[in-house]
């Protein structure tokens, strides 16, 4: 049988009621800690996070999640959290674009990345024009999984 699990109630940040991120990334499991990483070394403290197949591809237009997620950081993220910074994470290999053999090359795949981000990205800052928005994708050179960030003016950004 199966037994009871229980954390102590003084080890979670139970006294705090705002934190100052949100981060969207994929649901994808061989991400989720190298993702959590990344975004703590982006981020102090607690953040909000949303997990979703895709990541940045469900805010596209055209997207049918785009506006229950949109929803979510307004109502949850911003009114109630109080964040004042929205992180969003692609990742490499994703299955939602068709994994990394449906791009001819690495480059095409961080380009389509850095397309579809930079249009989140301007999405995002108009419904959110108070918050500073971060968007960033993963991909993999000399055995390393590397974090990038998208520059304002298009160009992949190392971090
Ligand atoms: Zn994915």
């Amino acid at each position: 049988m199966h037994k009871n699990y229980s954390i102590p109630l003084a080890s979670l940040p139970f006294e705090k009621h705002r934190c100052r991120s949100a981060a969207i990334s994929c649901i994808d499991f061989r991400f989720l800690d190298a993702d959590r990483q990344f975004i703590h070394s982006l981020t102090e403290g607690n953040f909000d996070h949303i997990k979703i197949a895709g990541a940045g591809k469900i805010l596209l237009a055209g997207s049918p999640l785009r506006g229950e997620i949109t929803n979510t950081i307004r109502n949850v993220c911003v009114k109630l959290h109080g964040i004042t910074e929205l992180i969003v994470l692609n990742h490499w290999d994703c299955g939602a674009y068709g994994s990394s053999k449906s791009f001819s090359s690495p480059q095409e795949e961080e380009e389509r990345h850095i397309r579809d981000l930079t249009e989140v990205r301007s999405f995002l800052h108009s419904e959110f024009p108070s918050l500073a928005i971060i968007v960033g994708y993963s991909t993999v050179t000399g055995g390393q999984l590397e974090y990038r960030l998208v520059e304002h003016n298009g160009a992949p950004g190392n971090r």
